[in-house]
């Protein structure tokens, strides 16, 4: 069983793997499902990944790297849609999902979904063909509904949420603080849930020499403090221009905002008023969207990068920031107290109101400017967050669940 090359479905009917990072919905899900799938490619195994056609030119079947394709199938508009009306497409989604394989003359051994919408497409094809589905939910309805910043999640994803908790043969989280919400929110079975750590691009997310960075984004010797991410109101990117209004030095510092496309705009126009509004508007840059091979310039000329957020599953912006040599200040969401070596590589926060992310700043920026040996310490770091280790620890996931089900069979 454990040298078996694996038929590995991935469903991803929301959000597109190859879509434009830092939109609205796309971001950690589709870096993790690019990682992971491309690893898994390269070790062998057999990936098709499902996701919607969400723009008319999606061409309908890409090959992605060694032993991974993409395959767009229409449901609902050919556009970016809401994720309710993602939700409303399954249908549409799953027949379309099912020809494909029937003239195709494909069978899976597994099917890897993620998000509560795809888990449902899991369910459906583990109920019709008994082929046994691992969900990944990414966030929990339960808990952002907890938390209460941004829109309320349905009463339908939680429900949908608490069925595939209970229905699905594995679930996989990032963190072990992800896997005690599922069985509080949703009573899962321990036992069922598997905690296997997200990972970090180490060859594309590598330090650059910091002046080179700056002249390459045309930045001038100032302090930069760093956000990168979705506009999303859990992120805390408002607390963090609060903090920045607070900085005593603050002419020599200069905000980056990267991240956010059209979708986000209403929430980008509410960002800038504020940092208007604070004095600080000339301190803050809003980069839009930024792609994964021009993000090391970010992230290398950068200072510090601030996470201020309420909620991660995971958080791979700090990995990221971290691979590239420079110092975190996030809040302790995901695993971030075990990724942040805390007055090491970076800072751990009480809580994300403005004083705490400024006194954070501040003493992040009064350290002298780090050299190479530092950067790379930092680097070192999160080495063993590569792609290589986890993918290997997912496979094993993966075997197992098949390994229950032969038993099971006997
Ligand atoms: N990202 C990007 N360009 C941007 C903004 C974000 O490539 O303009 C990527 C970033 O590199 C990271 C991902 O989007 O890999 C965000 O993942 P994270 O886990 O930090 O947040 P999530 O989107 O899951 O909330």
């Amino acid at each position: 069983m454990t040298d078996k090359k694996l038929k590995i479905a991935i469903i991803s009917a929301h959000s597109c793997p190859v879509g434009d990072l830092g939109a609205k919905d796309t971001g950690g899900m589709s870096v993790y499902i690019r990682e992971l799938a491309r690893e898994l490619g390269k070790e062998g195994h057999a990936i098709d990944i499902f996701t919607r056609v969400h723009d008319p030119a999606d061409p309908r079947l890409e090959d992605l790297s060694e032993g991974v394709r993409l395959i767009h199938l229409t449901a609902g508009k050919e556009a970016t849609i809401h994720k309710m009306d993602v939700y409303f497409s399954l249908p549409e989604f799953t027949f379309n999902l099912e020809n494909f394989w029937k003239n195709n003359g494909l069978q899976y051994d597994i099917v890897f979904s993620h998000y509560w919408i795809s888990a449902l497409v899991g369910k459906y094809l583990y109920q019709t063909r008994q082929i046994p589905y691992i969900n990944m939910y990414h966030t929990l309805g339960a808990v952002k509904n907890a938390i209460g910043i941004g829109e309320r999640e349905s009463n339908l994803r939680i429900v949908s949420e608490r069925e595939t908790v209970h229905d699905c043969q594995r679930i996989i989280v990032a963190t072990e603080k992800e896997k005690q919400q599922l069985i509080d929110y949703y009573g899962a079975v321990p036992e069922k849930v598997g905690v296997v750590p997200c990972g970090v691009n180490m060859g594309l997310f590598k330090p650059i020499d910091k002046a080179s960075a700056r002249v390459k984004l045309g930045l001038a010797d100032e302090k930069i403090v760093l956000f990168v991410g979705r506009i999303d109101p859990l992120k805390g990117i408002d607390k963090l221009i609060y903090s920045m209004s607070l900085l005593k030095n603050i002419d020599k510092v200069r905000l980056m905002v990267v991240g956010g496309d059209e979708n986000s705009k209403p929430e980008l126009v509410k960002l800038k008023k504020l940092a208007d509004a604070l004095n600080i508007g000339e301190h803050v840059d809003f980069r839009g969207l930024v792609t994964q091979e021009q993000l090391p310039y970010y992230y290398s000329s950068a200072d510090i990068c601030v996470v201020p957020s309420y909620y991660e599953s995971f958080g791979l912006v700090p990995l990221e920031s971290l691979a590239c040599g420079t110092p975190v200040v996030a809040t302790d969401v995901g695993d971030l107290k075990g990724i942040i070596k805390h007055g090491e590589t970076g800072y751990i926060l009480k809580d994300n109101s403005p004083g705490e992310i400024a006194r954070a700043i501040s003493r992040q920026l009064s350290l002298p400017v780090k050299d190479t040996e530092s950067i790379m310490s930092i680097r070192a770091s999160v080495s063993k967050w590569g792609w290589g280790n986890i993918t290997e620890k997912i496979a094993g996931e993966m075997r197992l669940v098949l390994e229950i089900q032969s038993r099971a069979a006997v």
